[in-house]
């Protein structure tokens, strides 16, 4: 073994940062390994939406993770400009969830029923909406008005983490891990062209490419790719102050360098004839998507007719058989954290997942925390085939 840390982190997304992050705070010595440059995976391509609406959070201890998470932003974010010099782009503003069809004021009124327990959020009529925004479709049926959201940009929210992470003490090493080292039940390092890493803890945050570690782990790592595309439009009139989503048309948001963020594709119904299963980030921008966005946005707020197109993105969500992350111990396995698999909330959920890890790895890896019992990697075990067609298609984020 050549070199020697705590912990080497594999994967440089918002995940494995945040973690990389997280860890050298608290004086943890951490490698953060990246095969191809930091913010390369799906996390340069998120929207960085982080809402408490939308139905990935479920009622008990998945809102409650996301909630703390949501927490986390204003002192991280500031935290993160100070010590970097960047600007995230973070913005809080009232959000708005749109029903233009009567299924989506249905589901928006049924998830409301319990968010008004933790979120200050209520329905307004189509007239409270358009007195809000007058320029959004004269067919909306009403939306869910919620007090504060917030939305930065999720590859400079990935930078600064890494950079956080680096001044810290972390040290960033551009290189594939081509395997993990075991003595036993328990992994003492990783392996890289460049040499071996001995460490305390690996913690696998490599994104939709984490099954590739299955084999050394023995255990199922069920991580799928849906492919998510987006659009950044320049749009002349004044930008919107407030952040809107509906369950089929998706988000519009006017970020704060000036652009319009209008997308996702991916798993709503309407979406699954291109629906990505593969097994690689697909990072091909389609006509079919932007012909597709194009439309729902104008659907929305008509006046983007006269927008322009500035940038198309593409990329993959890593996917779980539930949508939930997959966070924890590997049963069987010592010296291995896991925090992969956070498909549409892998941003949002960045600050509760590090949070929790650098906790367990903390406390010796005895106790898990109770924040991720949910999302342990055991609820997997005796997996041997994951259905992610069905997991994807139920996505509306
Ligand atoms: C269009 C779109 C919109 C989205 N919008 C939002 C949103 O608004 N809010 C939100 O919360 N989430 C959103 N998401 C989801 C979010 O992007 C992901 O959940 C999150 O980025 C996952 O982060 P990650 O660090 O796990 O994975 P990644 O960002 O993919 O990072 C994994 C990293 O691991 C590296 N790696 C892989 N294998 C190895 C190896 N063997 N050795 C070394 N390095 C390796 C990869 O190169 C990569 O850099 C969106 C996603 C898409 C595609």
């Amino acid at each position: 073994m050549s070199e020697k840390v705590d912990v080497a982190v594999i994967g440089a997304g918002v995940i494995g940062c945040s973690v990389a992050y997280y860890l050298a705070r608290e004086g943890i010595k951490v490698a953060l390994l990246e095969r191809e440059s930091i913010g390369s995976g799906s996390s340069a391509h998120a929207t960085g939406f982080i809402s408490l609406l939308g139905k990935e959070f479920s009622p008990g201890p998945s809102f409650q993770f996301g909630l703390e998470s949501y927490r986390e932003f204003p002192s991280l974010v500031e935290e993160l400009e100070d010590a970097t010099g960047m600007d995230l782009l973070y913005q809080r503003r009232p959000s708005l969830r749109l029903a233009l069809e009567e299924s989506e004021e249905e589901l928006i009124k049924d998830l409301m029923s319990w968010q008004q327990e933790h979120v200050a959020v209520r329905w307004i009529n189509a007239a409270d909406v358009h007195e809000l925004e007058p320029r959004l479709t004269p067919t909306l049926r009403g939306a869910a008005y919620e007090d504060e959201s917030a939305q930065l940009d999720s590859y400079r929210l990935n930078l600064a983490l890494a950079a956080g992470a680096e001044r810290l003490g972390a040290r960033t090493i551009l290189r594939e891990v081509t395997g993990l080292v075991s003595e036993g039940s328990r992994i003492t390092g990783v392996r890289t062209q460049g040499g071996d890493i001995s460490c305390g803890t690996v913690v696998v945050a490599a994104g939709l490419w984490s099954p590739f570690f299955q084999h050394d782990l023995g255990f199922p790592l069920p991580v799928g790719a849906l492919k998510g595309e987006r659009l950044l439009l320049q749009y002349d009139g004044d930008p919107l102050q407030v952040l809107i989503s509906s369950p089929k048309r998706g988000h519009m948001i006017s970020r704060l360098d000036g652009f319009l963020s209008v997308g996702s594709t991916g798993g709503r119904d309407y979406d699954k004839d291109q629906l990505y299963q593969g097994e690689d980030m697909d990072r091909v921008p389609t006509e079919t998507a932007r012909v597709e966005l194009m439309q729902r946005a104008i659907d929305v707020f008509p006046d983007l007719e006269n927008a322009s197109l500035v940038q198309q993105l593409a990329g993959s969500r890593p996917l779980s058989p539930d949508r939930m992350p997959i966070i924890g111990p590997v049963p069987g396995k010592e010296g291995v954290v896991l925090a992969t698999g956070h498909t549409t909330k892998g941003i949002h959920l960045g600050p509760s997942t590090a949070k929790a890890v650098t906790e367990y790895i903390q406390g010796g890896c005895k106790q898990v925390p109770a924040s991720i019992e949910l999302f342990l990697p055991a609820r997997f075990a005796g997996l041997t085939q994951a259905d992610f067609q069905t997991a994807g298609l139920h996505v509306d984020e």
